[in-house]
C-alpha cells in the first residue's frame, strides 16, 4: 500500500494551475463569500421548462462542482488502474489517488488516521457493513437496538433485518411537536440490553440537527456502541468525529458534491480492528488455502474486490474543494437560506411547515392544505423548480405528524435569495386560484406561466 498521506493527486493539480479549489480562490475575491462559488456547478446553470433552474433537491442529491469532473475525467484519461496490485506506473499512480482520497475524508470529519475510514458504496452500504459486523458481534436475543423516529429507511432496515433474524428489537426514541428528539425519553430508553445507539446527525426529512454529542456522551457513559448517519450533515455543518466521540461515522459522497456510488464509513481504529469481515474475496486477505482465510487488517479487510476508484478519486476533489470554501462559512451561508426561506414558506397561507425544531438546517418540510404533494412538486418544476414530494424515506418520522408525504425543499450554499422567492410566488400563485382542488386534478404544464 502506498503512503496514504501522499498528496500526489493534490500536487498535480496544483501544477494544473487548479489545485481543485473553489474558482472564487483563483479570483481572489473574498474567502467565505461562498455565494461566488455558485459559477463552479455547471449544472446549476441550465433552463428547465423555460426557467433558471432552482436545485432544491440537495438532500436527495447535490451538484457537482467542476473540479470533481475533471478530476474524474483526468483520472480515466491518464491513471485509470486498478489499485493495490501490479507493479507498474499507473497502479501506482491510481493507488496513490485512491489513498490521497482516504486522507482527505480523514480530514474532512478529523479522524486520527486514514485508516479508520473505509470506503464503501454509500450511507445505506455503510449502516449494512455495521450492521453485519459490529451488530452480529454484539447484538443477540432479547437484546435492544436505540434508534430515533427520525432515521432514513437506511438506518433503519438494516439494523430491523438484524434483529429479526438474532431476537432483538428496536427502540425508537420520540420526538416533540418541533421534530427534535426527547433526550429525558432517550435516557429512560438506554439499558443494560441496548447495544447499539444508531442515530441520524441531520434528519433528511425534516432538516433536524440532533444533540449528537450529548446522545453519544449519554450512550457511551453505559459502554454502548454509537453509529451516526452523517448522510445529511457533512454539506452543512463541520464534522469533528474525534471530538464527538463518535464510535462509527458513515456518509455518502454525492451528497457532499461528490459522485454517486462511494462514501465512507469512519470507524474507531480499536472498534474497527475487532470488527469480523463483511464481504468476502480479493484485496481483503492475507493469505487464502481451501481451509482457511486469514484476513487483513482495517480498511482493507472491508473492502473486498475491485473499490469504485474513479468515484473515490472525485469524492477527494469534493471534499478538498468543500474545506477550501470552509464548513463554517457555508454553514452561515446556508443559516441565512433557512431562516429567509422559513420566513417566505410561514407568510403563505394553508402551507404547515413540518419541523420547526430551533437547530436545523435549510430543510422546509411542508404540505398545503387542501393540495396533493405531488402536484405541487409537479408544478414548481414547471418553473424550474426541483422539490422533492413524497415520504423522503422517513416514513416513521412523516407519520409522528400525521402525513404519509411531504414537499420537501433541501437547500446547498449555492441555492440564492432570488429562487427562494421564486418558490414562494409560485406557491402563492397556487393559493390564489379559488378552486384549490382544481390543482389536485387539472392543473396543466403553462397554467402557471406568468407567475414566479
Ligand atoms: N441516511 C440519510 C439521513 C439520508 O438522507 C440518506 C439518503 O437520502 C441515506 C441515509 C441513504 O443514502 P444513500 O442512498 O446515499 O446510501
Amino acid at each position: 500500500m502506498s503512503d496514504a498521506s501522499s498528496s500526489y493527486y493534490f500536487l498535480d493539480e496544483a501544477r494544473a494551475g487548479k489545485a481543485g479549489l473553489p474558482s472564487f480562490v483563483h479570483e481572489g475575491t473574498a474567502t467565505g463569500d461562498v455565494r461566488a462559488a455558485r459559477a463552479d456547478f455547471p449544472a446549476l446553470h441550465q433552463r428547465v421548462n423555460g426557467h433558471p433552474l432552482a436545485w432544491f433537491d440537495n438532500g436527495a442529491t447535490t451538484q457537482k462542482p467542476r473540479v470533481v469532473l475533471e478530476a474524474m475525467t483526468r483520472f480515466y484519461e491518464r491513471d485509470n488502474s486498478n489499485v493495490h496490485r501490479g507493479a507498474h506506473t499507473l497502479a501506482a499512480r491510481a493507488t496513490d489517488a485512491y489513498e490521497d482520497a482516504r486522507a482527505t475524508v480523514a480530514r474532512l470529519l478529523g479522524a486520527s488516521s486514514p485508516q479508520e475510514i473505509v470506503f464503501v458504496r454509500g450511507t445505506t452500504e455503510g449502516v449494512n457493513l455495521l450492521a453485519n459486523t459490529l451488530g452480529r458481534s454484539r447484538v443477540g436475543a432479547g437484546d435492544e437496538i436505540v434508534l430515533t423516529t427520525l432515521e432514513h429507511h437506511a438506518n433503519i432496515v438494516p439494523w430491523q433485518l438484524l434483529a429479526q433474524s438474532v431476537g432483538a428489537r428496536l427502540r425508537p426514541v420520540p420526538v416533540d411537536d418541533s421534530g427534535q428528539v426527547q433526550l429525558d425519553a432517550y435516557a429512560a430508553l438506554l439499558t443494560e440490553r441496548t447495544k447499539i445507539v444508531a442515530l441520524s446527525h441531520v434528519s433528511n426529512a425534516l432538516g433536524t440537527v440532533l444533540p449528537v454529542d450529548s446522545m453519544i456522551a449519554m450512550a457511551k457513559a453505559r459502554g454502548i456502541s454509537v453509529v451516526v448517519d452523517g448522510a445529511q450533515a457533512v454539506a452543512h455543518l463541520p464534522v469533528d468525529v474525534t471530538a464527538l466521540g463518535a464510535d462509527f461515522y458513515v456518509f455518502s459522497g454525492h451528497k457532499i458534491f461528490g459522485p454517486t456510488g462511494i462514501g465512507a464509513v469512519y470507524g474507531r481504529r480499536d472498534l474497527l480492528a475487532e470488527l469480523p469481515p463483511w464481504q468476502g474475496g480479493g484485496s481483503m486477505i492475507r493469505d487464502v488455502t481451501f481451509e482457511h482465510t486469514t484476513f487483513s487488517g482495517p480498511p482493507a479487510r472491508f473492502e473486498a474486490g475491485t473499490p469504485s476508484i474513479g468515484d473515490a478519486v472525485g469524492l477527494g476533489a469534493a471534499l478538498r474543494y468543500v474545506l477550501a470554501l470552509g464548513l463554517p462559512a457555508i454553514a452561515a451561508r446556508e443559516d441565512r437560506l433557512a431562516r429567509l426561506l422559513t420566513d417566505v414558506l410561514s407568510d403563505i397561507p394553508r402551507v404547515r411547515l413540518i419541523g420547526t425544531a430551533a437547530h436545523k438546517v435549510a430543510v422546509a418540510s411542508f404540505v398545503v392544505e387542501g393540495m396533493r404533494t405531488d402536484d405541487i412538486g409537479r408544478v414548481l418544476d414547471e418553473h424550474g423548480i426541483a422539490v422533492r414530494s413524497g415520504h423522503h424515506c422517513a416514513q416513521p418520522a412523516l407519520r409522528r405528524f400525521g402525513v404519509e408525504s411531504s414537499v420537501r425543499a433541501s437547500l446547498a450554499f449555492y441555492n440564492t435569495e432570488d429562487e427562494i422567492h421564486r418558490l414562494g410566488a409560485v406557491l402563492r400563485r397556487m393559493m390564489r386560484t379559488d378552486d384549490v382542488k382544481h390543482w389536485g386534478a387539472t392543473v396543466k404544464k403553462g397554467d402557471l406561466s406568468s407567475s414566479a
